[in-house]
């Protein structure tokens, strides 16, 4: 079947799920293997829990801990990243980090309880105590600092298009967007950059919750590029190679972090703490050669910004 026509025929909601969708055997290389795959999940990473996490101070930490495991904000349709199957697994590099941060504190990654939370209503999860933690391509700006704090970066990405694969008129990247339609996800990073810099014309900008509904529109021709953190298109490209791919001019950094309550600088020193032992043992390696990677770009870990 057509992408085009499947996408039409089970819906958005459905299109990480079934695009490229591969079983277990003659999974693509591009997609595949250690719990990173577009279509079912695989096994995850074995982490050893901590035996005895603590830490000092963290109001968020005495809450985790009283409840016996953590409440983590992720993405659902973010393949490679943050990702839910059809049998309603969990997989990606963000899942990892987020199993590997409820390990290091002593708790069973396996009992994280996820909420699904789009990039507009961050802030507000973290803030109002409703998750404990985030992981999800969640980008560290001073805008965001202001009412969230973050662990990291673990991951340094950058704004890119992605864009029907025949369609060569904006492989110069950003400054061939005039003129052209345009979605991202509202609350995010890149569809400020696209509006602060005029891009693009008001009117060719189309914004929804998540990146799956842009490229929906992308493969329905509703729109001409999808634009977001490369890490994030490169996932989408990987799962429809013959419809789909990314320009490859990134124009931003984009460095991620783990979104935690504001005041808990005792978590954050924690969480910090975990990320460079990751990065060092071996361990964030991988986790990322497990996932990300399949998305088909090599990475190494970044440098902390501990404040
Ligand atoms: N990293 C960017 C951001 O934090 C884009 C990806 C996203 O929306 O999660 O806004």
């Amino acid at each position: 079947m057509k992408m085009r026509t499947l996408v039409a025929s089970v819906g958005v909601a459905a299109l990480a799920l079934t695009v490229g969708a591969c079983g277990k055997d003659g999974t693509p290389a591009a997609s595949g293997g250690g719990g990173s795959s577009t279509g079912d999940c695989g096994d995850l990473h074995k982490f050893d829990v901590a035996a005895a996490a603590d830490v000092a101070g963290s109001a968020t930490y005495a809450k985790i801990k009283a409840r016996g495991n953590a409440v983590v904000g992720v993405k659902a349709d973010q393949p490679n990243l943050g990702y839910k199957d059809a049998n309603g697994k969990r997989c990606g590099f963000d899942i990892e980090i987020a199993r590997m941060v409820s390990a290091q504190l002593g708790l069973d990654p396996d009992k994280i309880e996820y909420k699904e939370i789009p990039s507009a209503n961050r802030e507000t999860a973290i803030a109002g105590g409703e998750i404990d933690y985030y992981v999800g391509t969640y980008s560290i700006t001073d805008k965001r600092k202001k009412l969230v704090s973050f662990a990291g970066p673990y991951f340094i990405a950058g704004q890119d298009l992605l864009v029907r694969k025949a369609d060569t008129s904006m492989d110069a990247g950003k400054d061939a967007l005039k003129g052209k339609k345009v979605c991202s996800a509202t609350g995010s990073t890149p569809i400020q950059k696209v509006k602060d810099e005029n891009l693009t014309e008001a009117s060719n900008i189309s914004e929804f919750k998540t990146y799956s509904e842009c490229v929906s529109q992308l493969l329905d021709n509703k729109t001409d590029a999808v634009t977001t953190d490369d890490a994030i298109l490169k996932g989408y490209a990987a799962n429809a190679p013959e419809e789909l791919r990314v320009v490859g001019k990134p124009f931003s950094t984009e460095k991620y972090g783990i979104g935690l309550p504001l005041a808990d600088k005792p978590l954050r020193d924690k969480v910090n703490a975990g990320l460079e032992a990751s990065f060092g043992d071996g361990t964030w390696q991988s986790l990322y050669d497990a996932t990300l990677g399949k998305s088909g770009s090599a990475g190494t870990p970044p440098p902390l910004e501990k404040y």
